[in-house]
C-alpha cells in the first residue's frame, strides 16, 4: 500500500479529521539515514505529523517545519513538509541505543528527553509564523496535541505510531488528527472524548489491516463522516532537482573571495544535504561558472 493522507469532516462540519499511512516514507527515511529503531520511531512519528500538517496548508508553495530539540541522546529532529504530501527530515543523532520501556515499546520520550517543539509555517508572508512549546511528554503526539491547543487555539487529538519488524525495518506507520472547529458543540466534544479514549494505538489498527479510511470510519461513520480528499504522501527532498541547483545556490551565497580560494585549490567541492543524506559534487568548472555568475550577479544555471 502506497502512503497517503485522507481528509474528511464529521458532525456536520464541526470537526475535521485526517488519517495517514506512512510506512513507505518512514522506511525510506530509515534507509537513507540508517537510523536505529528508537530514532526510526521518533523521526517516523514526526515525519507523519509533518506530512499531515503540510496537507492542511492551502497554498501551492506553503510549507511547515517541525523541530524537536531535547536534552536526551537524540538531540534534535527536523522535519519539513509541503502542501503536496512531500516530507523530508533527519535526526542529528541517527543512531541511539536505549533500553525499551517496561511494556516493550521503544522509548521515544527517553531518547528525546526534555525540551521544546517548534512549528514554523511558511505561507509566503514576509515572516513565517512560528510557535514553540515545552515538550509535555516527548512522545510527540501528546506534544502536538498541546501545541495545537495552546499555540493555534485549535483543540485537537493526535495519534502517531511506528511499528518495527524484528529485523528493524518498518512494519507499519501512520497517524490521525482530529480537530475541533470553532463552532463545535459541547455534545460533540464529549462524544469525541469517549471515542478517542477507546483508541488503543494507531499501529494496532494499521497492523490489523485498517486503511486510513477504515480508521476514520471506525471512529466517525455514525457521526456523519464525509471523506473529502486523498493526498499521496512520500519522502521527497528537492535538492537533487535542477542539476544540483540547491547546492549551487548554497555555494553562490559564499563570499567571492571564498569561492576564488576554492577554485584555486583545484578540487571538486561536496555539498551535503542533511535532509536526504545525499552529497552533490560540484566540479572546479562548476565553481568557475558560479563565480562568473556571481560577478555578473546572475542566478546559477539550472
Ligand atoms: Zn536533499
Amino acid at each position: 500500500m502506497s502512503d497517503y493522507i485522507v481528509r474528511g469532516t464529521a458532525a456536520g462540519g464541526q470537526i475535521r479529521v485526517f488519517a495517514a499511512t506512512t510506512r513507505e516514507l518512514v522506511e525510506e527515511a530509515r534507509v537513507r539515514h540508517n537510523t536505529s529503531p528508537v530514532i526510526t520511531a521518533a523521526l517516523g512519528r514526526l515525519l507523519t505529523a509533518g506530512a499531515v500538517m503540510g496537507s492542511m496548508m492551502k497554498g501551492e508553495r506553503d510549507s511547515v517545519t517541525l523541530i524537536i530539540k531535547g536534552d536526551g541522546p537524540v538531540g534534535k529532529l527536523t522535519v519539513t513538509a509541503d502542501s503536496h504530501g512531500h516530507v523530508k527530515g533527519y535526526a542529528d543523532e541517527p543512531v541511539v541505543l536505549i533500553h525499551a520501556k517496561p511494556n516493550g515499546k521503544l522509548d521515544v520520550s527517553g531518547a528525546i528527553g526534555k525540551g521544546t517543539l517548534k512549528v514554523i509555517r511558511d505561507i509566503g508572508m514576509k515572516e513565517p509564523y512560528a510557535g514553540e512549546i515545552d515538550l509535555v511528554t516527548g512522545e510527540i503526539a501528546e506534544d502536538l496535541t498541546y501545541y495545537f491547543a495552546s499555540s493555534e487555539q485549535t483543540p485537537s487529538a493526535v495519534g502517531l505510531g511506528v511499528l518495527m519488524n524484528r529485523d528493524n525495518t518498518v512494519n507499519c506507520a501512520g497517524g490521525f488528527f482530529v480537530q475541533l472547529l470553532p463552532d463545535c458543540s459541547e455534545e460533540v466534544i464529549s462524544e469525541l472524548e469517549l471515542r478517542l479514549a477507546a483508541v488503543t494505538s494507531v499501529t494496532d489498527l494499521l497492523s490489523d489491516g485498517y486503511t486510513p479510511e477504515d480508521i476514520l470510519k471506525a471512529l466517525f461513520s455514525d457521526m456523519g463522516l464525509e471523506l473529502l480528499e486523498t493526498t499521496p504522501a512520500s519522502f521527497f527532498c528537492g535538492c537533487q532537482d535542477g542539476n544540483g541547483a540547491r547546492a549551487k545556490r548554497a555555494v553562490m551565497a559564499l563570499e567571492e573571495q571564498e569561492l576564488t580560494d576554492m577554485i584555486r585549490e583545484d578540487k571538486p567541492v561536496t555539498v551535503h544535504c542533511h535532509f536526504c543524506n545525499t552529497d552533490t559534487v560540484l566540479s572546479v568548472e562548476d565553481l568557475k561558472e558560479l563565480l562568473e555568475a556571481k560577478k555578473n550577479d546572475a542566478e546559477p544555471g539550472e
